[in-house]
């Protein structure tokens, strides 16, 4: 038999090439087509995770940088992007899609530069997916009509939106497209820690001659997020990011006439039967939860496996972890990369202790040592848990799996839905009558049946309870962004 350590630590190192990446040393705020200075002078850093070292100086937007950027987008709005035919928007649209597929590798490398997501997923996921809900929603711009059949879709004007450090692009892509296909003009907050392929994408904008003041991109932290929601000339407000920040943005919007969607946080359930394919689904709670480092909001970080299959599902599990790569973002081997910042890797680290202290039993593969500098974790299981405990009610956003059995399908019902989450979750089995009876029980927005972390434009993404309000992909991803008359 091949001993997968060995396999794991023998594996020819297969590292992305970087020279071709031309990054800046310091990036402005993008208002009004252009590169400008933040009013303060204030700048903030961001560095590669996986190194602690420096990647640029990006500009902190105060409330008059804000201020400045939603009156770049109401003009615009007013005098431009309003006034064009619906057709020539979508051009527009189409021209950005086929722009981010023509760059793909440069914005994959930054992404995985800027964020410390392995190469092979921002090459394979982020950025294809980005591309892609650009096309989807370019093809719905001049066909709105078609969209909402007998009435007419208005746009509601400027949409302040909000994004977390996950998937950087992705997001962008996500809140920026169906916002342009419905008429609206925008300015975007990206994550502080990764805010360098949105500034990518600006200047893509100006290659492509997006007019000015369509798009506008503010960076800095949670303020100049909090400045553009409560900027009183923002019609429609977006956010994905944790549930205590959305929480706090739904109070501040209530009593106003702000339309809003939020993406909130998840503890996405697998629920493995006796019957299922089991080295499929140990494929798919890999990638469920060790995908990203499990920095997914539906990442599956809890798992229910049916009794009599438990130990066999965790052989499998363990073996299978000792052959996953940890290590250099820009390999092309790597499965694992870094955690996006210390804040997080304290978090993480917090929380899984937790699970230790509260009688958990913590197992973790060994199959990498780990980089010295830079931000990491290893792969984690915790068995031994209970539904009361943290690792089972909390959102960790790490590659770490609480593990819980049970008996009968009203047992992992129930156990699956108590969380106050409801974003998404998995079942594996392999009575399709079953799959029908359980997913329409589960209180999650997204049900993977035999697989997991599934994406794809045309398909709504949005939770139930406190994982958010609204949809956002798909035709219900449009009605957000329109008032419908
Ligand atoms: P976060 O702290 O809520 O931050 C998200 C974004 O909001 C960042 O751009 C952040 O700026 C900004 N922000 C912080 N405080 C704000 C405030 N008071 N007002 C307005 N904006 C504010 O979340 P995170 O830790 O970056 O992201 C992880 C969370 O996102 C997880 O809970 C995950 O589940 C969730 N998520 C959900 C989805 C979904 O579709 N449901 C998708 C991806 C991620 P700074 O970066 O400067 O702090
Ligand atoms: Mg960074």
């Amino acid at each position: 038999m091949v001993d997968l350590k060995d396999f794991t630590e023998n594996y020819a190192p297969a590292p992305e090439g970087v020279e071709h990446v031309k990054l800046k040393d310091s990036y402005h705020l993008f208002i009004n087509g252009e590169f400008q200075k933040p009013t303060s002078g204030k700048t903030m850093t961001t560095i590669n995770p996986a190194t602690e070292e420096k990647l640029a100086e990006v500009a902190f937007a105060d409330e008059q940088d804000v201020n400045a950027a939603v009156k770049s987008a109401r003009d615009a709005y007013t005098n431009i992007w309003s006034k064009l035919p619906q057709k020539e928007r979508g051009k527009y649209i189409y021209r950005i899609a086929r722009a981010i597929q023509e760059r793909s590798r440069e914005f994959a490398i930054i992404e995985s530069l800027d964020g410390g997501k392995p190469i092979r997923e921002s090459r394979d996921v982020d950025i294809p997916l980005a591309a892609a809900h650009f096309f989807y929603n370019a093809g719905w711009a001049d066909k709105l009509e078609y969209a909402f059949p007998g009435r007419k879709a208005n746009a509601l004007g400027v949409a302040g939106q909000i994004i977390p450090w996950n998937f950087p692009l992705l997001m962008a892509a996500w809140k920026i497209a169906p916002a342009l296909a419905c008429g609206n003009t925008v300015v975007l907050k990206p994550a502080e820690t990764t805010p360098l392929t949105a500034l990518k994408l600006a200047e893509l904008f100006q290659d492509i001659d997006l007019p000015p003041g369509v798009v506008n991109i503010v960076t800095g932290d949670g303020s100049t997020g909090s400045n553009l929601v409560s900027h009183p000339d923002v019609n429609k407000v977006a956010f994905t990011g944790s549930t205590a920040v959305g929480k706090s943005i739904k109070k501040t919007l209530a009593g106003t006439s702000k339309r809003y969607t939020l993406e909130l946080g998840g503890k996405a359930a697998h629920i493995i039967f006796e019957d299922a394919a089991l080295d499929q689904a140990v494929e798919g709670i890999v990638n469920g939860i060790f995908f990203n480092q499990g920095h997914v909001c539906c990442a599956g970080s809890r798992l229910y496996v049916q009794e009599g299959i438990q130990d066999e599902l965790l052989a499998k599990l363990k073996s299978r972890m000792e052959s996953l790569i940890i290590g250099d973002p820009l390999d092309k081997n790597t499965d694992i990369g870094a955690i996006n910042s210390k804040n997080q890797l304290d978090k993480i680290q917090e929380l899984t202790f937790s699970g230790k202290d509260q009688g958990g039993e913590i197992y973790q593969s060994d199959s990498c040592s780990l980089p010295e500098k830079g931000y990491w974790f290893h792969p984690t299981l915790i068995t031994n848990v209970s539904q009361s405990h943290r690792v089972v009610q909390e959102e960790i956003f790490g590659p770490v799996l609480a593990i819980q059995s049970f008996r009968t399908v009203e047992e992992a019902i129930e156990k699956a839905n108590n969380t106050p989450y409801g974003l998404s979750g998995g079942v594996w089995t392999d009575k399709g009558a079953k799959l029908f009876k359980i997913t329409k029980k589960i209180r999650a927005g997204v049900m993977w049946a035999n697989t997991f972390n599934k994406f794809d434009p045309a398909s709504p993404f949005g939770g139930y309870k406190e994982s958010g309000v609204g949809r956002e992909g798909g035709l219900h991803g449009l009605y957000p962004y329109v008032e419908l008359i």
